[in-house]
């Protein structure tokens, strides 16, 4: 059975332990591959590969390491098939999803910042005659990055792709979840031409190998995106040791309908926000409001959309909706149904596990579920569910709507849907969310800050903000 061993400086290792956990694709419920169950002492190994190439790497030029890092892009466009299949078989996704959404944006993350560090520039200021101040930004020496199982390849490049480019080196763990492709791009970055050492990568569970990289005092910040409670136990350890931190935690994002849109077409946009990736996307639209006067035209045009949506075998072209992560999850996204039944909500599609014949019969798959009837302070309407249930709740005015969407203690993304350009603007504004989408979702532009308030996290990535995280500020102030 393959072994999906870590990389360390530029090669592939067992565990010191010989320690190995089984990784099961969720669309069949068979283990079909071991992964390294790492510790502090792999920890450790990656770490002193990655403190002896500092020096090398942090002080190459920008074009160099552009190229390097170019030259990685080109390797996952290369071995494009191979991993949009490893995604969909490790995390569940539809294959088509992989090849459009995750696999496309590794590269686009990749190359973005290679070539973002060819355009970046210093700051100068003349304080007055003979008094000048220039800033440097300098890499911060190893970083750690630590990402989730719901988008792989796409969260595990977004983070090292800026701390590489930065001149930073790094030691990066993917969630055990969903191991493989981060697996792969090991020998992508060795066929590249990146020295050994400046990207290690360990596998293992998030309390052993995931907390040793943490809590190593040579480390020097930590990006994490995972969810909150993890994030607030990593926060608890490296905050006292004066880390760099960034934490992109969960959400419970509204989506807002007003009564002046077509119907017809902001329902695909709407069940595309909420059911995406099994809503298995911390962006997903799980609250869904919709204004009084449209509410039960709109909710049946919603319940009739999701009821297309096939949930199915995800090698398959036509499923909509794959397998969740794992058992444990797909558990967990059942009882959250089942505790709204209890809370007073009605189901009004979806709801049940979904049994597949032939090569799924083992799957862990759920129906996309809407649920109506329920009051947005109850535990389903506040607390993150990650999975494809959605709740609809009528407002009447633009006031109640904002404060019901704010009503929780997430601030990741919203989506405002309306034809009246003073609502949208009003809208925006008065969210408590960090992203705040108009008449569209998912559209990301990789320059622009990504991140949440509240309980969604702390910082932002992408663009100038992640280079801005992975670099240390210098100021020096001359008189002449
Ligand atoms: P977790 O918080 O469980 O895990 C995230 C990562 O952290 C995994 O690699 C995990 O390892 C690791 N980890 C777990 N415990 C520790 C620890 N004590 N110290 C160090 N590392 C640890 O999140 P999930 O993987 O379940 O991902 C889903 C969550 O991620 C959702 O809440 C979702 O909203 C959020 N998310 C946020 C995004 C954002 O940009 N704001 C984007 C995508 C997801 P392992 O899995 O091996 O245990």
């Amino acid at each position: 059975m393959l072994r999906i061993r870590n990389y360390i400086n530029g090669h592939y290792h067992d565990p010191i332990s010989d320690s190995w956990l089984e990784n099961v694709n969720p669309a069949t419920g068979e283990v079909y591959s071991l992964i390294a169950r790492s510790n502090q002492q792999d920890v450790e190994l990656a770490v002193t590969a990655a403190t002896t190439a500092f020096p090398v790497w942090s002080a190459m030029s920008t074009k160099e390491r552009s190229t390097i890092l170019m030259n990685i892009s080109e390797g996952i466009q290369r071995h494009f098939d191979d991993l949009a299949l490893a995604e969909s078989n490790d995390q569940g996704k539809p294959l088509w999803l992989s090849q459009m959404m995750d696999i496309p944006r590794a590269i686009d993350n990749i190359a973005f910042f290679a070539t973002e560090i060819l355009h970046t520039h210093t700051e100068a200021y003349q304080t007055g005659l003979g008094v000048m101040n220039y800033t440097t930004r300098q890499p911060l020496g190893v970083v750690g990055c630590i990402s989730p199982w719901n988008l792989p390849l796409y969260l595990f490049t977004w983070k090292i792709a800026p701390a590489l480019a930065a001149g930073n080196t790094v030691v990066a763990k993917p969630s055990e979840l969903t191991p493989m492709t981060a697996f792969l791009l090991g020998q992508i970055c060795t066929d590249a031409g990146l020295p050994p050492g400046v990207l290690n990568i360990v596998h293992g569970l998030g309390a052993e190998c995931g907390a040793a990289i943490v809590a190593h005092p040579d480390i020097k910040a930590i990006s994490f995106t995972g969810g909150t409670v993890t994030g607030k136990s990593i926060a608890s350890v490296a905050a006292p040791m004066f880390k760099k931190l960034s934490l992109e935690l969960g959400g419970k994002n509204p989506t807002i309908v007003f009564d002046d849109v077509d119907i017809a077409s902001v329902v695909k946009s709407v069940a595309r926000a909420a059911f995406t990736n099994q809503g298995e996307i911390c962006l997903c639209g799980s609250r869904i409001f919709i204004q009084r006067s449209i509410y039960e035209t709109f909710r049946d045009a919603l319940v009739a959309e999701t009821e297309r949506f096939l949930v199915g075998d995800p090698l398959e072209s036509e499923t909509r909706l794959g397998a969740l992560v794992n058992e444990a999850h797909m558990h967990k996204v059942l009882a959250y149904i089942e505790l709204a039944r209890e809370e007073g909500g009605r189901v009004i599609s979806g709801g049940q596990r979904v049994t597949l014949s032939g090569r799924c019969s083992g799957g862990f798959f759920v129906q996309p579920t809407l649920i109506e009837g329920l009051d947005a302070a109850c535990r389903v309407n506040q607390e993150e569910i990650f999975g494809p249930v959605a709740t609809i709740i009528p407002f009447d005015s633009d006031e109640e709507v904002v404060a019901l969407a704010n009503s929780t203690s997430y601030g990741l993304a919203a989506s405002v849907w309306t034809t009246n350009i003073n609502r949208a603007h009003g809208t925006a504004h008065k969210l408590e969310s960090g992203i705040v989408w108009v008449n569209t979702w998912l559209n990301r532009d990789l320059r622009t800050p990504f991140g949440g308030v509240k309980h969604s996290g702390v910082g932002r990535e992408g663009g100038t903000e992640a280079l801005r995280f992975f670099t240390e500020f210098k100021n020096i102030c001359l008189q002449f």
